[in-house]
């Protein structure tokens, strides 16, 4: 079993696309694309529009890094969300896929915290508490620029 399959399997399940799972994968891409404007060409990023089933806990993504570069995305949990919220959310995992880094929350280093703030805190959840709103396309681009050049 590849690496991605198993990585499904853990987290969630991969069911046969339909036209609403298709629109939500065409909007996870096109935040992807828009990454990729700005930092430049990076490895190919698989994307999986699954439902995760773990009960414990409910992600809106997740990412992995090991022989493959890959996005899990829950599309019923981001049918809803505005495109400042989905680009959050995408732009989040692809930092932990493309570069390793975790979360704000797992380091001690006030420097990187500021690095990796506000797209790398752990939720939206949190963002929203510290922000009063998602951040927009603008502030979370200069957190790029800020991530690749840290
Ligand atoms: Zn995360």
């Amino acid at each position: 079993m590849s690496v991605l399959q198993q990585f499904i399997n853990e987290q969630g399940f991969a069911e046969p696309m339909t036209p609403a799972m298709y629109k939500q994968r065409r909007r996870v891409i096109k935040f992807i694309n828009e990454a990729k404007e700005i930092v430049g060409e990076m490895p190919r990023v698989e994307v999986r529009i699954v439902t995760f089933h773990k009960a414990d806990v409910t992600p809106l993504g997740v990412a992995i890094m090991e022989d493959i570069y890959a996005i899990l995305i829950d599309w019923k949990r981001i049918a809803d969300m505005d495109d400042d919220k989905l680009r959050f959310v995408v732009w989040h995992e692809l930092v932990h896929s493309w570069f390793d880094y975790s979360h704000v929350e797992d380091y001690d280093d006030e420097e990187i915290k500021e690095a990796l703030s506000p797209l790398m805190h752990k939720s939206v959840k949190i963002v929203e508490s510290v922000w009063g709103r998602t951040p927009n396309k603008e502030e979370l681009s200069a957190n790029l620029v800020r991530i690749i050049t840290y």
